[in-house]
């Protein structure tokens, strides 16, 4: 292989790679003695606290009961302790502002005595709350930069934990971030306050069933986590990896992904390297990863965990995603999460798997074997089905980010149109229950192989559907629209409240239904189910999400399709959802406006760094090559002329050509960029969306034929081939 300069020197460091450190010693610390190790579970809290003050604290934890303030300083000092003896030199109260990144600051432990020494301090007022200057963190209007005032509250169903570097351990307590007026400036906030209304509605229902005193009902997650790894040479020699996470340049490569062959393959031996010590440094943090493979592209991988319940799960998913960032570079390579770091192969998701449930009733959303006879599972699921479809555009504006952009609806992830995917069986029995009632569910087949010595299969009531946004897959939803770079906050505190809203709709009609109907349950049942479908079927969609018939048939229906953020954000802005945010105490107007109006500036800010970058790429690194090989031609064509030669001048008119088009294409892109953002947020995304991303775009075009004609040792950016094959 050829290349430039920088291209040699990276290719050769990478195929020169030689782990920098002594392999991991998995005899010497087994994962189990590994696992949780870090982290101050209910395990170290119960060892080291005081019965009544462990009791207390575990109510709060399970049940999301109040905190005692009085426990707090015991809690501290004994956190401290642990801290210490494990190594900490410092704490840090975490938070997780509107970026979608983990904010933290580090506090010494050591405070100075009046003897010129100093002690190891941690009381509970630090414990339960901290004062970081947040002036600097996105507010969307809340907060003026003169009122800098930002508090995090412990949150204490959230366990702390260890962050190890090689110099020292830091005790790091996750937090929810609010303002000085006691507005939610972060994703846990409302994530904790929806999770509330989601019990109190879900209770409701279950009481109705007959069960007495059920517990808590939460919502759990389980995040697919899907990630691409490069070597970090190719990764530092394009600074459109560098400043904005994708390529903004880059031809498609002979081979793409179009063999098939990486999906579910052997995981090449650094890369398996590399996994096994990121999912020993999650265990220790207590993050149960299960799962890892190779996913679709080249290059593109997955992880993922076992689910947990959604407060703790999203907090681990940004662990996560920190994790595998820092695990890679250990290895030579950088994990992207963007959503779509390569044009024309697969851009990477996470999915986002949903129940509910609570640990007197189990699982809300398992069916069990015959669900046309369990009428609770009917009614949480209709619940679902009906929160999705009156609430579309709002699970798809939590979705909404620039890179996600790239993904939803290119074929290769599901489009922006949102419908649930049922499946067979279920579809069968709610089709029955719309006909009167359901007698009877499709039952499981089993699967003959036809080879005697292989073990007859238990087939699934349902195949998968890989093109729905939304899918039932057995007992819990999966949220697939969700970006592999996003935090998952939004999406659950979007799920938690319009279930919330579905099941007070569901719990207040059974109620007045039985008042009417002088009390028979199960007719109610019957009649809320009934009105159900009949409102929201047609969010119900088992095809392909994918064709151009169902994009057709979406319009009929009146499903929104919202192709991109400037036409699903301002959903999050509407009066009903407004109302929505408000009614279940997840969101003031207020905080809610703030929340767009971030959304969209961070949408801004996204895409004019990658105009900004793909300016200068294109001016200082892509013209001067294609000048360089234009020259290069431009000579031979004169040389052969002196000695009586006629050269085919087709190449150097083409590349002629394209010179041109590259200089009129960064122009306009610049002109395009001259925009007064005076009208307000939304006016200047739709100008950036409208404008400045086609230009962008028209110039990006230019530049991969240029790549597809100039000499090969003339090109300095490193290639899709390259990056996507060399490891
Ligand atoms: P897939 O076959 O969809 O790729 P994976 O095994 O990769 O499945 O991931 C499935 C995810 O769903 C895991 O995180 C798993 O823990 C999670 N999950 C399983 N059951 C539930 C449930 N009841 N609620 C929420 N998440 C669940
Ligand atoms: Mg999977």
């Amino acid at each position: 292989m050829s290349g430039s300069s920088a291209r040699l020197a990276a290719i050769e460091a990478v195929t020169t790679y030689r782990p920098a450190h002594e392999p991991l010693s998995l005899t010497a610390d087994t994962a189990s003695e590994l696992y949780g190790s870090n982290v101050f579970n209910k395990a170290a809290m119960k060892a080291r606290l005081p019965k009544p003050v462990y009791k207390s604290l575990e109510r709060t934890i399970d049940t999301g009961s109040k905190l005692d303030p009085s426990i707090a300083d015991t809690v501290a000092s004994a956190m401290k302790d642990w801290a210490i003896q494990k190594g900490a030199t410092h704490y840090a109260h975490v938070f997780y502002p509107l970026t979608g990144y983990t904010a933290e600051k580090h506090d010494s432990f050591l405070s100075p005595d009046s003897e010129g020494g100093a002690i190891a301090e941690f009381a509970g007022k630090t414990l339960i709350q901290g004062e970081p200057d947040a002036s600097s963190f996105p507010n969307g209007g809340i907060r003026a930069t003169f009122e800098a005032r930002g508090y995090t509250a412990w949150d204490v169903t959230s366990p702390a934990y260890l962050l190890e570097n090689p110099n020292g351990k830091t005790l790091c307590i996750p937090t929810a971030f609010v303002s000085w007026t006691g507005e939610a400036l972060d994703k846990k906030t409302p994530l904790l306050r929806s999770l509330q209304a989601l019990n109190k509605h879900a209770r409701r229902i279950l009481l109705m069933f007959g069960h007495e005193n059920p517990a808590t009902v939460v919502s759990y997650a389980g995040a697919e986590q899907e990630y691409f790894l490069i070597d970090r040479h190719f990764y530092f020699s394009r600074p459109d990896l560098l400043g904005t996470g994708r390529t903004l340049f880059g031809a498609p490569p002979p081979k793409g992904q179009e063999f098939e062959d990486h999906y579910f393959g052997a995981i090449p031996e650094r890369v398996l390297a590399f996994m096994i010590d990121s999912e020993r440094e999650l265990f220790k943090l207590g993050i149960p990863a299960k799962t890892r493979h190779n996913e679709v592209a080249p290059g593109q991988y997955e992880i993922a965990p076992v689910f947990e319940h959604s407060n703790l799960a999203t907090d681990h998913q940004q662990l996560m995603m920190t994790t595998l960032k820092r695990v890679a570079e250990k290895y030579g390579m950088t994990c992207l999460l963007h959503e779509k770091p390569f044009a024309g192969v697969n851009g990477s998701g996470k999915h986002v798997n949903f129940s509910i449930g609570n640990s007197t009733q189990g699982n809300l959303l398992d069916p069990g074997d015959s669900p046309h006879a369990n009428a609770q599972f009917l009614i949480f699921c209709a619940g679902v089905i009906r929160a999705v479809h009156r609430w579309s555009g709002l699970l798809r504006a939590v979705v909404a980010t620039a890179s996600n952009d790239h993904r939803l609806g290119a074929n290769e992830a599901p489009p922006a149109i949102i419908s649930v995917f049922l499946g067979e069986q279920l579809s069968d029995v709610f089709d029955q229950i719309s006909k009167g009632g359901a007698k009877s569910s499709k039952g499981k087949e089993t699967l003959q192989v036809g080879v005697d010595s292989l073990p007859t299969l238990p087939k699934d009531a349902g195949d998968r559907n890989r093109t729905s946004p939304f899918a039932f897959t057995g007992n819990r939803f999966e949220f697939r629209a969700v970006g592999s770079g996003q935090s998952i906050a939004g999406p659950l505190v979007a799920m938690n409240t319009i279930l919330a809203e579905s099941f007070d709709w569901i719990a207040t009609r059974l109620e007045a239904l039985m008042k009417a109907d002088g009390g028979d349950f199960h007719a109610a049942v019957q009649k809320v189910l009934e009105e159900i479908i009949k409102e929201h079927s047609a969010i119900v969609f088992n095809g392909d999400g994918y064709t151009e018939a169902w994009h057709k048939e979406a319009e009929k229906r009146g499903l929104p399709n919202l192709r991109t953020c400037v036409e699903a954000i301002p959903f999050l802005g509407s009066k009903e959802t407004t109302e929505l945010f408000e009614k279940y105490g997840v969101l003031t107007p207020r905080e809610l406006h703030s929340r767009m109006e971030v959304y969209l500036e961070q949408y801004c800010l996204s895409v004019g760094l990658e105009a900004r970058t793909a300016i200068e790429m294109a001016k200082t690194i892509i013209f001067p090559a294609a000048i360089r090989y234009q020259s290069e031609l431009a000579v031979t064509c004169a040389n052969l002329k002196t000695v009586g030669y006629t050269f085919d001048t087709e190449t150097l008119d083409r590349i002629t050509g394209l010179v041109k088009e590259l200089q009129d294409g960064i122009a306009a892109l610049e002109k395009s960029m001259v925009h007064h953002n005076g009208k307000g947020k939304l006016e200047h995304a739709k100008h950036l969306a409208y404008e400045v991303i086609p230009a962008m775009a028209a110039v990006r075009k230019t530049g991969d034929t240029l790549e597809a004609m100039v000499a090969d040792d003339l090109w300095p950016l490193a290639t899709y081939q390259e990056m996507l094959f060399i490891k």
